[in-house]
């Protein structure tokens, strides 16, 4: 199969590349390398994919790249690049997120309407729930983002759907749960918190612990966006990892894996949920979705990747 992976040279889209090409699909990503987080670390994401055979990346910002050449004789596109995180969404930084995630979507669409691909997997988010009314959450409840972020992510979606009704074009929405795994973005909590275990510096804890999430690990998400892409169903589904967990109780059980860390409490941050749960039976009716990874051992993933990044670095420089 022939693939393009948007937001290629990000955590999810890193993981997705090596998964695809691991199952033998040919795929093109591209990645503007913005700068939400260090650009060196999604350099470093991509190092092991270049040169790789059935592999080729293209540097290029989707709101003004040439959509139609991309995606000629192309299968499926995974579309992953967006402005992620919900923080840093209110106030000036909108117009970035409405860039990134609304207009990138809109063109990736169209695009998508004129090329005639098999299938378009879009990664939404659980954060146009919000505070949902129920928990766990079916895709039905009706979405009440709680950050400018999820507004977007929820926009997005809506195009999605609205280009499949009206045009046919064959869009799979997914919506992530709080991925986790080795290559985590470095703002998200687990990347600080094994980091901050790692190096025996205090965690600054959000709120109080009492927040929970349905933690999904990346190979679980990957695995599942190649069976969406493959599958005859569209539509809209969680993506969750099969249980919820607060942030107390997964920083007692990273200290089973690693030094225990000084939690630094801090005040709660606008524009996080204080519990999200999926409700994933739509994902598995259709396309056989079956989370595989505890947190356990997606936590001792991340903490070995972690002392191994580090030991790398340490290496390097003695
Ligand atoms: P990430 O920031 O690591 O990856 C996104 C990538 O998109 C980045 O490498 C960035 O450079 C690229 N990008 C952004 N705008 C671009 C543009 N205009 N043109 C080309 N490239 C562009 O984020 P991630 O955590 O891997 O998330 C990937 C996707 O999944 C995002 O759309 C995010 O909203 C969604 N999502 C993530 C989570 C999660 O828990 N990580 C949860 C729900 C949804």
């Amino acid at each position: 199969m022939r693939a393009v992976v948007t937001g290629a040279a990000g955590f999810i889209g890193s993981h997705l590349c090596e998964h695809l090409l691991a199952h033998g699909d040919e795929v093109m990503g591209v990645d503007a390398l913005t700068d939400y987080y260090d650009p060196a670390q999604k350099r470093d994401n991509l190092r092991p994919l270049l040169g790789r055979d059935r592999f080729t990346f293209r540097q290029g910002d989707l709101l003004t790249v040439p959509l139609d050449a991309l995606f000629g004789g192309v299968d499926v596109v995974y579309h992953l690049a967006g402005q992620p995180g919900v923080r840093g969404s209110w106030g000036p930084e909108f117009a970035v997120y409405l860039e990134r995630n609304v207009l990138v979507t809109q063109r990736v669409l169209e695009a998508a309407r004129r090329t005639g691909l098999r299938r378009l997997v879009y990664a939404s988010s659980s954060s146009v729930y919000g505070d949902a009314e129920v928990c766990p959450t079916r895709e039905t409840v009706r979405p009440r983002p709680v950050s400018p972020y999820g507004v977007t992510k929820l926009a997005a979606e809506h195009l999605c759907e609205t280009y499949r009704m009206v045009f046919g074009v064959p869009t799979a929405s997914l919506r992530l749960f709080s991925v986790y795994g080795p290559r985590q973005r470095p703002d998200m909590a687990f990347a600080r918190l094994v980091a901050a275990a790692c190096t025996h510096r205090p965690f600054p804890l959000y709120g109080d612990g009492g927040q929970s999430r349905d933690f999904t690990y990346v190979g679980d998400v990957v695995t599942a966006m190649r069976a969406a892409a493959l599958s005859p169903w569209t539509g809209v589904a969680n993506l969750g990892g099969g249980c919820e967990v607060t942030m107390r109780q997964a920083i007692m059980l990273l200290g089973q894996l690693a030094p225990a860390v000084r939690v630094a409490p801090g005040p709660e941050r606008p524009g996080d949920a204080r519990r999200t749960g999926a409700d994933i039976s739509v994902a598995r009716a259709a396309f056989g979705y079956r989370p595989a990874t505890d947190l356990r051992s997606g936590l001792a993933a991340m903490v070995l990747a972690e002392r191994t990044a580090r030991h790398g670095r340490t290496a390097a420089t003695a």
